[in-house]
């Protein structure tokens, strides 16, 4: 079909638009080409000899055209007519090369010059048809240069694919967290990441070339031989292998290798060259990853000292203390010697606390370690046990007298007073010795052995040291006992409150009376309060005792309230785990409603101790018991850690003169200044005043010619149980009541219970 060369473009490309729309929709892939001839005829030809093909066609018939389209789209192939009206087939491949278009040229000419050929072919023609042309030899060509052309874009494509992945692969190893390297058969570094320069502070030139060896710390030489001549491929090749490995720190002049010090993770395997005739492969070196550890080995360290350290006195702890008197023990047994454990408990360290508050407690501990810790040998151990208690081992002991010149040691050091930001605090220890092997062969019984020892010095008065010995065993099992059947005798009812009267000494007259708690016990008999409490206090059950010494005293008053006895003060003792627990206030307000009592009639006693561990609490508390109309007293007054600045900031009513300091009245006319400053201490503050342990006459007299007109003792009262005291509280009324209404039978039985 031969069409003219407008009506062809036309067909072909009658819109720009339309025609790229084609373009897209009919095979994507397909060649474009464009074909330029002026002649009407034979660009037809051309167009009809190549449109049944996969190619995209587009037509020009002038220069000018052709340079338009070339503009326009993207051609793979021109098929260019040299000689055209308006320019020269030259000057389009010229355009071409400008603008640097990539589309192959065909040129097709009539033209017979070697000159037009050899222009083109310099331009960069594909090839030279010469006119007329045989459809065969151009079908062929164009093929040719299509085939060529997709051969060469293949291959760009994959050559720069084949370099992205170089540089790809390249940059993983050099940004890697790990030191990469290869060594060569003679373990002479043939390849490191950057990352060696960053970690070992060496160039790669420096270490290129070198022995690995340079690298490794002198003694991890022999592992390291092992890892780095690696030769295995498969999973038994070295893994996980750790190594010290020296840094450059200097700044790489002077190259010196100072002792900073890098813990690796090496993984290396060897390098083989493939070798399929011989079936064996050649080794030529080893490949490796070294992952730097040195901060996990680090934490690691951390981790373990914490494990085995105790973090305050910085001691080793319980579990490193058993572990190292464990090798001990194998020792001894193995040298057929003897060795010391010694169970150190600091004597009244619980009221360092309780008063100082728990930040100089510890610091107190740290003081007492430091000073327990001068007086041992190298090769002893000292641990902290927990708490206040510190344990020893003194391994290949010569004889017995070793282990008590150092318990003499540590009590004499303990002696000088610790100064703690201005308070002085004296403190002693309790120390229990038991000896391997008479004491005990193994850990535990060593250990037990020592802590009933210690149990014992404590039971003596404290402040000392002794061996353990057999006999103890049974000290040990009754403070057992004692725990269990303490716990009994609550539900079994063999507690009993009993009363100390207080007698106003102008009067005469019972005024108040103090609770104090006494045990039935079906063995040993009346237990005073002094024997078994500060046993519950140790044992958590201070809290179920106290809860009971509520309800006992309110039914107690009430009876001696129906003996006439309404107008007598009750005190009571608060221990101070009850007043530390929030509900103490909440129980004493239940149980005064419930036995309808009024508040009025009750004092709690507590001890300047309470005052100071948590004022700010105890403040609140006891204000609120005072709202409530419950008065205060403070026990045992000028013995404990008193700071007279909490006096008026507490509410307090009454002060008791602790016995120790009534007891050291010998002389009427004497002069005692400690009972002195308390009783004008209570005149300023305005505050009542008892004098408790009051034994003699002397004493009375000296407290009553001074000001203190309240007593407690023996002198007076022993504390007495329930029924007595109510038979006395009766007898006081029947002095007391008018001589008409009282019968005059009952004169003499008053006179027999003075007596
Ligand atoms: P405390 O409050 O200082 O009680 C006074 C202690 O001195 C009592 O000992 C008492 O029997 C004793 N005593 C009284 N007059 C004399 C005397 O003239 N000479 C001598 N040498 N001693 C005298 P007890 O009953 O053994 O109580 C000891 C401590 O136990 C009490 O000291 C108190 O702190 C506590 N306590 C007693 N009963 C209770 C109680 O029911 N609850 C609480 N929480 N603690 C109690
Ligand atoms: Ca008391
Ligand atoms: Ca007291």
């Amino acid at each position: 079909m031969n069409l003219p060369p407008d009506s062809v473009a036309a067909a072909i490309d009658p819109n720009p638009a339309t025609a790229q729309m084609a373009v897209a929709l009919a095979g994507d892939n397909w060649p474009r080409l464009l074909l330029v001839d002026d002649e009407p005829r034979l660009l037809s030809s051309l167009y009809e000899l190549l449109r049944d093909r996969d190619y995209h066609l587009v037509t020009a018939t002038c220069g000018s055209e052709a340079l338009a389209q070339l503009n326009k789209l993207k051609f793979d192939l021109v098929l260019l007519d040299l000689r055209l009206p308006d320019m020269s087939g030259h000057e389009i491949m010229d355009f071409i090369n400008a603008k640097d278009i990539a589309a192959d040229v065909i040129v097709m000419s009539g033209d017979v010059g070697i000159e037009a050929a050899i222009g083109a072919l310099k331009r960069g023609a594909y090839d030279y048809l010469r006119k007329p042309y045989s459809r065969e030899e151009l079908l062929k060509t164009v093929e040719n240069a299509l085939a060529q052309r997709k051969l060469a874009q293949d291959n760009a494509r994959i050559a720069s694919k084949l370099e992205n992945s170089e540089k790809m692969y390249r940059y993983l190893v050099d940004s890697s967290p790990d030191i990469i390297y290869t060594l060569n058969h003679e373990g002479k570094f043939t390849f490191v990441n950057d990352r060696a320069q960053q970690l070992l502070g060496f160039t790669r030139e420096e270490l290129i070339g070198k022995h690995y060896s340079i690298l490794v710390h002198d003694e991890d030489q022999e592992r390291a031989r092992y890892v780095f001549n690696e030769r295995r491929v498969d999973e038994r090749a070295s893994r996980n292998v750790e190594l010290r490995l020296k840094c450059n720190t200097g700044n790489g002049v002077e190259r010196t290798f100072n002792n900073t010090l890098m813990t690796i993770s090496l993984n290396a395997i060897g390098m083989h060259v493939p070798d399929q005739d011989i079936k064996q492969r050649e080794f030529f070196g080893t490949y490796g990853v070294a992952r730097d550890i040195t901060d996990r080995k680090r934490a690691e360290e951390v981790i373990s000292y914490q494990a085995y350290h105790d973090i305050l006195t910085d001691l080793p702890n319980r579990m490193l203390f058993k572990d190292r008197l464990g090798l001990a023990v194998i020792q001894a047994k193995r040298k057929l010697t003897e060795l010391a454990v010694m169970f150190v408990d600091l004597d009244r360290f619980k009221l360092v606390n309780d008063t100082l508050g728990h930040v100089k407690g510890d610091e107190l501990l740290q003081l007492v370690a430091l000073r327990l810790k001068d007086c041992l040998r190298r090769g002893d151990t000292l641990a902290r046990q927990g708490g206040d208690e510190f344990t020893i081992v003194l391994p290949e002991l010569r004889d017995r007298q070793d282990a008590k010149a150092i318990a003499d040691k540590f009590l004499e050091c303990l002696h000088k007073p610790f100064d703690l930001d201005g308070h002085e605090v004296h403190i002693s220890a309790s120390i229990g010795i038991a000896i391997y092997p008479s004491d005990g062969e193994t850990i535990d019984e060593l250990l037990r052995h020592a802590d009933i020892a210690m149990y014992q010095v404590k039971a003596l008065g404290k402040n000392g040291h002794s061996f353990y010995h057999n006999s103890m065993l049974d000290v040990s099992h009754q403070k057992i006992a004692l725990e269990q059947s303490l716990r009994k005798a609550l539900e079994q009812n063999e507690l009993e409150m009993y009363y100390q009267p207080q007698v106003d000494v102008a009067t005469g007259r019972i005024i108040g009376a103090e609770g104090l708690m006494r045990w039935n016990h079906p063995q040993r008999g009346l237990l005073s309060a002094g024997e078994f409490l500060p046993f519950a206090e140790d044992n958590g059950l201070m809290l179920p005792i106290s809860d009971w010494m509520l309800g006992a005293l309110c039914r107690d008053l009430l009876l001696w309230n129906a003996a006439g006895g309404d107008a007598i003060r009750l005190s009571l003792n608060l221990s101070p785990q009850y007043l530390d627990r929030g509900d103490f206030f909440e129980k004493m307000r239940g149980a005064l409603t419930r036995y309808g009592i009024s508040p009025a009639q009750i004092e709690v006693e507590i001890t300047e101790n309470i005052c100071i561990r948590n004022p700010q609490y105890a403040i609140e508390q006891l204000n609120k018991l005072c709202q409530l109309g419950v008065s205060v007293a403070i026990d045992d007054f000028g013995t404990g850690y008193s700071s007279l600045s909490y006096l008026h900031r507490f509410p307090i009513h009454t002060i008791k003169i602790d016995q120790s300091f009534v007891k050291e009245i010998h002389d009427e006319q004497g002069h005692y200044p400690v009972i002195l400053a308390i009783i004008s201490i209570a005149r300023g503050l305005g505050l009542h005043l008892v004098a408790e342990g009051v034994e003699t006459d002397v004493q009375a007299r000296y407290l009553e010619a001074n000001g203190c007109t309240t007593m407690q003792g023996y002198l007076y009262h022993r504390p007495i149980s329930l029924s007595h005291f109510i038979h006395v509280l009766q007898e006081q009324n029947r002095m007391s009541a008018p001589a008409s209404a009282a019968p005059v039978m009952q004169a003499p039985s008053m006179i027999a219970i003075q007596a």
